[in-house]
């Protein structure tokens, strides 16, 4: 298997470099030569199969033998140890929840997946890495509990000051050791745009070895088709394929849905939700992709306004024929579907999960006779202020939170400049 760049200007390459190198010389996001297809008897028979049977067969095309089977096995089992349960919120809709690993949130999926790789990747070698990410909020935490303490990475995160929650920020900021944490004053986009500069700067490379731990890295997006499949394996009517809301941000989930359905996994259709940072849904409707500046909102992991994986979306239509839609939902809307969820059907939603609920029942209401899922994205104690604000109540704090909230947070502060952040680079 090899990956080629969506610019179309550099050189194809194989799993290792992909993953290490992060994006293509061209800027460009890699993408697979072919995309494989799903052995058909794992998909009829999936309820037969373990997690990590399935996580382990869906990836091993992509890596090319460049990880033994049995260490890719042993890093697949790892990835998914933890519940990811399909839950019946009534009788049309159903919550994939995706909120319990480490960090309460998917992430944890890609990040752990992506850490475990590439500290398998530069064993072989001397070099020491560094991974520099951009957080809009979960990123940074899965990131940082996925590498932690791995010989030879370092890990370099950036956050918008005053923008993530404080369970976010301490999940970032708190660990040590291997994690650094910039706070920068900006938001996400600014956070992003710095790191692209980064990652094209002479200097910086020239003494630092970079890489992204964002989803335009494959090792941290394609793991992200594996909840997909074990939504399918715990889908009862396997006749009438479920209708999948994603709740989207930088689309790097959403994409890694289609992907697995374009590899034979069966989805009816695909809603991609967003917040008012709707980039994405706009090009749905008029043809034409306009990035924007980002608005803040109560789901701001979804807080982006030029998603970096859209390139990887068209990609995908232009090969297969996709059905899919999208859908803007207001924070008014967001807060009314927590109230409404959590009073008719006694479920509690995150803000980012009650985006997608909110589009997904928009859709179903349209389209009788339909039942889907939508990925309740991260658990809602990440977001205590809007619940509680919402509902009046307190979200109970999950045991394996432990004592976070009373750990200190150790970050440096830094202006929204390249510079500051290419000083830092440099002097560390
Ligand atoms: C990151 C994130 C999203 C958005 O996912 P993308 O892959 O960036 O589209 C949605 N919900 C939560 C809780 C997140 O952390």
């Amino acid at each position: 298997m090899k990956y080629y760049s969506l610019n179309g200007n550099a050189p194809h390459v194989d799993f290792a470099h992909a993953a290490v190198e992060g994006q293509a010389p061209d800027k460009g996001l890699y993408f697979p030569e072919y995309i494989p297809q799903i052995d058909p008897a794992l998909i009829k028979n999936i309820s037969d199969y373990s997690n990590a049977e399935i996580a382990f067969q869906v990836i091993r095309p992509y890596i090319g033998g460049m990880i033994p089977d049995e260490r890719l096995m042993q890093i697949a089992k790892e990835t998914v140890d933890f519940d990811i349960p399909l839950v019946q919120v009534n009788e049309k809709i159903s919550s994939l929840e995706l909120f319990y690993g480490p960090t309460l949130a998917f992430k944890d999926v890609g990040a752990r997946f992506m850490s475990r790789c590439l500290s398998e990747l530069v064993k072989k070698s001397d070099k020491e890495i560094t991974v520099l990410v951009a957080t809009s909020g979960d990123t940074g935490g899965a990131v940082a509990n996925g590498f932690f303490d791995v010989p030879g990475i370092n890990v370099l995160i950036l956050y918008p000051s005053g923008k993530v929650s404080p369970v976010q920020e301490m999940q970032l900021t708190a660990l040590g050791k291997n994690i650094k944490a910039l706070e920068v004053k900006g938001n996400f986009d600014d956070c992003q745009s710095l790191v692209k500069q980064a990652f094209m700067d002479k200097d910086i490379n020239q003494s630092v070895f970079l890489t992204s731990a964002n989803s335009i890295n494959i090792a941290r997006w394609l793991p992200q088709q594996f909840y997909y499949c074990f939504a399918y394996k715990q889908w009862k009517d396997k006749e009438h394929p479920p209708v999948i809301c994603v709740p989207s941000g930088n689309f790097g989930n959403l994409c890694a849905g289609v992907i697995a359905h374009c590899s034979g996994l069966p989805v009816d259709h695909f809603i991609a939700a967003c917040n008012v940072n709707d980039s994405v849904a706009r090009y749905f409707v008029s043809g034409i992709f306009n990035a924007r500046e980002t608005i803040a909102t109560y789901s701001n992991a979804m807080d982006v306004g030029n998603p970096s994986n859209f390139p990887r979306l068209v990609e995908m239509m232009k090969q297969k024929n996709i059905s899919i839609s999208a859908d803007t939902i207001t924070d008014d809307e967001t807060v009314k579907t927590i109230q409404k969820v959590y009073h008719q059907y006694n479920y509690l939603l995150d803000p980012h999960g009650a985006v997608a609920y909110a589009a997904l029942e928009k859709y179903l209401e349209k389209n009788p006779g339909k039942k889907g899922i939508f990925l309740e994205t991260a658990h809602p104690v990440k977001f205590p202020d809007v619940i509680e604000s919402s509902l009046g109540i307190k979200v109970p704090v999950p045991e394996s939170l432990g004592s976070l909230l009373q750990q200190q947070k150790q970050s440096i502060l830094i202006n929204n400049s390249f510079h500051e952040l290419k000083a830092f680079l440099l002097n560390h």
